[in-house]
């Protein structure tokens, strides 16, 4: 299949979910490049592609390179500290901010307000990243002076399981804490994203109201 073969489908997907959902917005489609080559994220740009989303510091680097400059960039893994330093200041969007000494690094590094998502640990998982629900006010509390970091939203990962319904729950109590958030009116943190939803449960993260969907295998395919 092309990259706008699936786009295409995976679009039709988003409208009718958001719809069945009863919101009127479409999520943002962040493709995610980081099983495939530069040729095949190329493709998906000339599909209309503009949000791309990498996991690793190389493979972010080598993406943003080769990419047009017209394209909005998204670090979706969990990041290492030591690494801030080299990534940074090159994101659009960091999805993953679980810890105050990764917060306490970006906001050393940065040359500039960094776009965040604090990412959730929904299901309170132990194997998983992520701060969880109950210590999100908490957190973003505690980042109100960090002034190189800009709360736009909540993220999180759905634990593996084909049980949609629970996954549905987890998704839905996420869209509620991010709600409850931004009408706080928080100067350091608006927090009306809300960046949920990857191959398997795109279409349930749409359908309760994620702003951003990450999607690599089923939009760009899987290369061994
Ligand atoms: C790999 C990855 C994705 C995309 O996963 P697919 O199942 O291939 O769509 C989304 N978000 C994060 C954080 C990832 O690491």
């Amino acid at each position: 299949m092309t990259v706008q073969e699936n786009y295409t489908s995976i679009q039709n997907e988003i409208s009718a979910a958001t719809k069945k959902g009863g919101f009127s917005l479409q999520p943002h489609v962040i493709a995610v490049t980081k099983y495939v080559t530069i040729g095949r994220a190329n493709e998906a740009y000339n599909a209309g592609i503009k949000h791309f989303g990498e996991n690793r510091l190389e493979g972010f680097v080598a993406k943003k390179e080769a990419l047009p400059d017209d394209c909005i960039f998204h670090f979706i893994g969990s990041l290492q500290t030591r690494k801030v330093k080299e990534v940074i200041n090159e994101v659009d969007y960091f999805h993953a901010l679980d810890r105050l000494k990764l917060a306490k690094e970006i906001n050393k590094r940065a040359q500039h307000k960094i776009k965040c998502f604090i990412q959730v640990n929904v299901s309170g998982e132990e194997s998983k990243h992520g701060i969880k629900l109950d210590e999100v006010n908490d957190f973003i509390n505690t980042l109100q002076d960090y002034e190189n970091i800009e709360i736009v939203g909540l993220m999180t990962m759905a634990p593996y399981t084909d049980d949609e319904d629970y996954i549905k729950a987890l998704f839905k109590a996420l869209k509620e804490k991010q709600i409850e958030i931004h009408e706080l009116n928080l100067k350091h943190a608006p927090c009306s994203e809300l960046s949920m939803g990857m191959s398997n449960d795109f279409q349930l993260a749409a359908e309760v109201g994620a702003t951003f969907v990450r999607i690599g295998t089923k939009l760009v395919g899987k290369e061994e």
